[in-house]
C-alpha cells in the first residue's frame, strides 16, 4: 500500500466508525443528458447534494460533450470535494452529459481510488460508471476476468461492470450493458455513461431505487430519489423498472425490458434511507413512515403520556404512532444541526459524550411515561443512551417503540447494517435488547405490518427474515452460518 492510501485509509476509519448504529446506505446516483450544451456540472452538483444523505465518504462529477469528457472525484461531502475552483474543471461549452455519485463503501475501502464514477478506455471510447448497491456474483466475475489476464484498479464492484460491458467489444454500448445486465446478480442501480449518452438500469428485483426525471427545456435525468429531480428543476416521469435499460440521448428517452422484472424493493428505503419527500416504486415514503408509527401503535400500545421521536428518522412514525393512540406528541429531544459525522471523540471514555452532543432532551418529557420511537436498533448501544438522556432529563417511564422489525441478518444489497455478530438482535432476543438499553418496555413492528405500512405486494425484507430476493454472495460465511442463528 502506498504511503497516500495508507493516509487516506486511517482518515477514512478515523472519520466513520465501521460499524455505525443505523444502518447505513451505500451511495446516490445520478445522470443527466440534455440536447443543448448547458452548465452540466453545477447540475449534476445539485443533485448529489441533495443525495448526501446515501453516501459521505467521497463523491464524484463525471461530465461529457463534444470530443471532451473530465472527472473530478475525492474523499469527503459534495460541499467539501466540490468548490468553485473544482468545478471550473468541470465546465466546458460542449457539454451535455454526465453522471454523478456520493458513497459510502463495504465492498471496496474507503479510499480515493476506489471513489467513483469510474472510468474506463475502450473500443466504444472513455466510458464512466457509477452504482448503488452490490453484486453478489462480483468476486467470482472478478476472479474470472482475472484468471483471464485482467488487470483491476480499484477493489469495487463497479469495475467489474465496466470491465464486463468493454470486454463486448463486438456489440454497441447499449447492447453490451444489456448482455452484461444478464451475468451480473444482486441488488443495485446503476448509472453509465461515454460522450454522447446516459444509460440507467436496474437489476432484476428492483432492489434499489432510480427514478426518471424530464427538464423543462429538453433532456433527461436519472436519479437515486425523486427528491434529487425537484431540486434540479426536472419533474417526476417514472420510476425505471426492476430488469429494465433505459438509455437518454439525441434521440430522447428509449427503453428495452432487458430482464423479466420481479419488483421487491429494500423495505429499509421507507423505514428509514430515502428523504421523505417523495414515492418510490409508487408508494410515498412519508406517509409510509407515519403508518408504521400508527401500525406499531395498534401491535404495541403502551400506558404513557407522550410521544417522542428520535430525530430525524424516528419523528414521521412518533406522529403516527400519536395520532393512532391518542397520546400527545411532543419534541422531547433536540438534534444538535452541526453534529455530523465530523464529530470524532478524542478517547473511548468520551464516547457516550458524543450522543449528548448530537440530541438534547427537552423539559416535556420530564415527570412524564414517554414513548419513545426510531427507526431501528442495530447494536443498541445509542439506543440505550438516549433512554438514559431522557431518564436524566426526568422522565418516569421509557417505553421503545421501533419502526422496523430486529435487524437479524446483514445486507447484501447495499446496505451497511454491521457484522452479525454486531447486531444486536442475531444474537439476543426482544428481553435482552430490552435490558441492555436500560427500557420499561420494548417493542418492534411486524414484518406483516411493515409490509402493510409500506403498501407494495412485495418488498426486500432479508435482514429481518434472511431471505434474500436477489440471492447471496457465493461462498460467504455468513450465508452459512444464517441457520444456526437463535433468537430467544
Ligand atoms: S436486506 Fe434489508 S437493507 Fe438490504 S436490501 Fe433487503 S431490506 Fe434493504
Amino acid at each position: 500500500m502506498s504511503m497516500r492510501h495508507a493516509i487516506e485509509r486511517a482518515r477514512a476509519s478515523a472519520a466513520v466508525p465501521r460499524w455505525p448504529d443505523k444502518p447505513r446506505e451505500e451511495c446516490g446516483v445520478v445522470a443527466v443528458h440534455v440536447p443543448r450544451p448547458l452548465d452540466i456540472a453545477a447540475l449534476v452538483h445539485l443533485g448529489l447534494f441533495a443525495l448526501q444523505h446515501r453516501g459521505q465518504e467521497s463523491c464524484g462529477i463525471c461530465v461529457a460533450g463534444g470530443d471532451e469528457i473530465r472527472i473530478e472525484k475525492d474523499m469527503g461531502l459534495v460541499t467539501e470535494v466540490f468548490t468553485e475552483e473544482r468545478l471550473d474543471k468541470l465546465r466546458f461549452p460542449a457539454a451535455r452529459t454526465g453522471i454523478g455519485h456520493t458513497r459510502y463503501s463495504t465492498t471496496g475501502s474507503s479510499l480515493r481510488f476506489n471513489a467513483q464514477p469510474l472510468t474506463v478506455r475502450s473500443n466504444k471510447g472513455l466510458l464512466a460508471l457509477a452504482h448503488n448497491g452490490n453484486f453478489t456474483n462480483a468476486k467470482v466475475l472478478r476472479d474470472q476476468m482475472l484468471g483471464e489476464g485482467a488487470v483491476f484498479q480499484t477493489t469495487n464492484d463497479s469495475e467489474v461492470m465496466i470491465n464486463l460491458v468493454a470486454r463486448y467489444a463486438h456489440l454497441s454500448l447499449e447492447d453490451a450493458t444489456a448482455r452484461v445486465m444478464g451475468e451480473v446478480e444482486g441488488g443495485f442501480s446503476v448509472v453509465l455513461m461515454d460522450r454522447r449518452r446516459v444509460l440507467a438500469l436496474r437489476d432484476r428485483h428492483g432492489v434499489r431505487p432510480l427514478v426518471i426525471g424530464a427538464f423543462p427545456d429538453g433532456g433527461y435525468v436519472f436519479a437515486s430519489e425523486p427528491g434529487a429531480l425537484r431540486v434540479m428543476g426536472a419533474a417526476f416521469v417514472r420510476d425505471v423498472r426492476p430488469g429494465e435499460l433505459v438509455v437518454a440521448d439525441d434521440r430522447g428517452l428509449h427503453s428495452r425490458q432487458v430482464l423479466p422484472g420481479e419488483p421487491t424493493p429494500c423495505a429499509f428505503e421507507w423505514i428509514y434511507f430515502a428523504r421523505g419527500d417523495g414515492a418510490l416504486d409508487g408508494a410515498p415514503v412519508h406517509a409510509a413512515r407515519v403508518r408504521m408509527g400508527e401500525v406499531l401503535a395498534a401491535e404495541a400500545p403502551a400506558d404513557a403520556d407522550l410521544v417522542v421521536g428520535v430525530p430525524d428518522s424516528g419523528l414521521a412514525a412518533a406522529l403516527g404512532y400519536s395520532r393512532r393512540s391518542g397520546i400527545p406528541y411532543d419534541i422531547g429531544l433536540y438534534k444538535s444541526p452541526y453534529a455530523g459525522r465530523s464529530f470524532i471523540a478524542p478517547s473511548p471514555h468520551l464516547r457516550d459524550q458524543k450522543v449528548r452532543l448530537k440530541l438534547a432532551p427537552t423539559e416535556a418529557v420530564a415527570g412524564r411515561r414517554v414513548v419513545l420511537v426510531d427507526d431501528s436498533i442495530v447494536r443498541g448501544t445509542t439506543s440505550g443512551r438516549i433512554v438514559q438522556l431522557l431518564r436524566d432529563a426526568g422522565a418516569l417511564e421509557v417505553h421503545f417503540r421501533v419502526s422496523s422489525p430486529p435487524i437479524r441478518f446483514p445486507c447484501f444489497y447495499g446496505i451497511d447494517t454491521a457484522a452479525r455478530q454486531e447486531l444486536a438482535a442475531a444474537t439476543m432476543g426482544v428481553e435482552a435488547i430490552r435490558e441492555r438499553i436500560g427500557a420499561d418496555s420494548l417493542e418492534f413492528i411486524s414484518e406483516s405490518g411493515l409490509s402493510r405500512a409500506i403498501g407494495l405486494s412485495r418488498t426486500c425484507l432479508a435482514c429481518f427474515t434472511g431471505r434474500y430476493p436477489a440471492g447471496t454472495p457465493e461462498g460467504d460465511s455468513e450465508k452459512a452460518s444464517f441457520e444456526q442463528v437463535t433468537v430467544g
